[in-house]
């Protein structure tokens, strides 16, 4: 089986997903992205840069996300809480469950994304997890 790059943060991001987002075509893709990774389990590569979700997203102009800085931020604060570093080769659902028990069940979501757009929605939701 293949494996796909993820940035670490969009293990978060993926847990709370509620079909929005930046534009049509990244909510269709996010949405199928996340069918294959629960339906497939696939080895994901952590990787702080351009994945398989940002592939249709419309801030994503040049392979580089103009909040590239901010969410580079994100995801080294992901990996640090996890005990994982970028080009680490984990299961999808291993990477998900840690994620969540040192993140979200751990209420440390804030200290990720706190500054997101999406915040008052993960956070919410975050605090019934
Ligand atoms: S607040 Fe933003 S970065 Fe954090 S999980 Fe939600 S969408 Fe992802």
């Amino acid at each position: 089986m293949s494996s796909f790059k993820i940035r670490p943060h969009h293990g978060l991001c993926t847990a709370f997903f509620e079909g929005k987002g930046y534009s049509g075509d990244f909510v269709r893709n996010m949405a199928n992205v996340i069918e294959m990774l629960e339906g497939d389990d696939p080895d994901i590569i952590l990787t702080v840069g351009e994945d398989i979700i940002c592939a249709n997203c419309p801030n994503n102009r040049t392979h580089i996300c103009h909040n590239s800085e901010k969410v580079a931020g994100y995801d080294n604060a992901v990996l640090k809480m996890c005990g994982l570093s970028a080009g680490d080769i984990v299961c999808w659902s291993d990477f998900r469950e840690t994620a969540f028990e040192k993140i979200i069940s751990a209420g440390r979501l804030c200290e990720v994304c706190g500054d997101c757009q999406w915040y008052h929605i993960c956070g919410e939701k975050s605090l019934s997890r």
